[in-house]
């Protein structure tokens, strides 16, 4: 296959040939003909697998079909999240527009440069601004940048933004631009997070996946949030609250565990069950029906729901417990997103079990976050021995790793 396929301009196609862009990537096949049906995307694909192309050719195709106007109006903005990736993503349109008779201005606003320059190159107008969220705020504060003309907006790297400062840097962007546009949306990683930020910015964006053999389940959202045992009911409470999830199933690891947490959110108003191998056949069957018709909100089960269940529409499957076997990770979490639906696994992490979860993490090649929640904090003690417990407090040290701390510290002997 060759860039042929998108009945590209000639123009471009010199450049794709000096840049020696023979063959599109996967997310370029897919991404570029998207564009051009004027519909917003979300796209996920690995690190260097060519998102910057794939929204970079169909744009400036774009702006190359359209008359221009004496002075440039800026129709594409571009945000990415650090100074390196703007100015790359810059090159980027300037290498596939430079056969252009009209070449598009290109501006990059970055914090750490001097404002002066990058206000001047904006006044004498320019075509597409890639910029850092900081200091397109700073311009936007000073009135000096018109983005009532913009076409485009796009977010590349969006699993990079993450951070709430950015959250409400975009918020007050969107604010500045106009609400009809063509929103393109970039991200190696799929967390909630990068969610959540997508929905700001576009309702109903197309999704596009280019799968990897590592994300097997990748309908799943999974997450890892970082809590003391003792915080864990508060924490989940919150969680339903907040994502206002409907249907949970949560993993326990033991019959007594779902009947005391289940009794525990029943006291508190909520249509909480426990599914565990000591029910008789029939109260199984009840149960897992009621759960079906969403009579039962909260299901808290032991392994015994972790394989073969088929109830669509849970929206969330915690680990409210571990799996003991890694393989009862992936069973579980595979509970939500059934039918080709969005579902989200969040797993609740401790010192005791977080060697469990890497062990877990390297078998499915999954490098999840580690999530802290405001609120609950946590200690996270570092250098826990593969498989031993968290040292406990005030344990008397045996002789042997006295010597051994010696020995490291090579002090004398107190
Ligand atoms: P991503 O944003 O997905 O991490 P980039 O867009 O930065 O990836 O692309 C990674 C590298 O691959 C860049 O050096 C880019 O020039 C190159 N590249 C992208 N698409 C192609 C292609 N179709 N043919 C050859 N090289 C490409
Ligand atoms: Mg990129």
């Amino acid at each position: 296959m060759t860039f042929d396929i998108f009945d590209l301009s000639l123009e471009i196609r010199k450049s794709l040939e000096k840049n020696n862009y023979k063959t599109p990537t996967k997310i370029q096949e897919e991404v570029i003909p998207l564009v051009k049906t004027k519909k917003d995307i979300i796209a996920q694909a690995k690190t260097g697998s060519g998102k910057t192309a794939s929204f970079v050719i169909p744009i400036l195709e774009s702006l190359k079909a359209k008359k221009v106007s004496k002075k440039a109006k800026i129709k594409v903005l571009v945000l990415a999240p650090t100074r390196e990736l703007t100015l790359q993503i810059a090159d980027t349109f300037s290498n596939f527009s430079e056969f252009f008779s009209q070449k598009p201005s290109i501006v990059s606003i970055i914090g750490g440069e001097k404002i002066g320059e990058q206000l001047l190159k904006i006044q004498k107008g320019c075509d597409i601004v890639v910029a850092t969220s900081g200091r397109l705020l700073d311009i936007i504060g000073r009135n000096q940048i018109d983005l009532s003309n913009l076409e485009f907006f796009v977010l590349d790297e969006a699993d990079k933004m993450l951070d709430l400062g950015f959250v409400k840097e975009l918020d007050e962007v969107l604010n500045s631009i106009p609400e009809k546009r063509q929103n393109l949306m970039f991200s190696a990683t799929y967390p909630q997070k990068v969610l959540d930020i997508v929905s700001k910015i576009s309702q109903n964006p197309i999704e596009v996946k280019i799968e990897t053999a590592s994300t097997k389940v990748d309908e799943i959202t999974q997450r890892a949030i970082l809590v003391k045992k003792e915080d864990r009911n508060p924490l989940l409470l919150q969680l339903i609250k907040k994502n206002k999830f409907k249907s949970v199933l949560v993993f326990v690891s033991t019959k007594r565990a779902a009947e005391n947490i289940s009794n525990k959110f029943r006291k508190k108003g909520y249509n909480a069950e426990s599914f565990h191998g000591d029910l008789s056949q029939e109260e199984r069957v009840f149960t897992l029906e009621d759960f079906k018709n969403k009579d039962i909100q909260i299901l808290f089960s032991t392994d015994i729901a972790s394989r073969g269940l088929h109830i669509d529409d849970i929206d969330c499957v915690i680990n409210f417990d571990l799996p003991r076997s890694t393989e009862d990770y992936i069973h579980r979490i595979g509970r939500t997103a059934r039918a080709g639906k969005k579902g989200v696994a969040i797993s609740f992490l401790d010192n005791e079990n977080i060697e469990h979860f890497k062990l877990i993490e390297k078998r499915y090649k999954l490098n999840i976050e580690k999530e802290r929640i405001e609120g609950f904090d946590f200690t996270l003690l570092e250098n826990i021995k593969q498989k031993g417990k968290a040292p406990i407090k005030g344990k008397r040290k045996s002789k042997k790793d006295k010597l051994r701390e010696q020995n490291l510290n090579n002090k004398p002997n107190e």
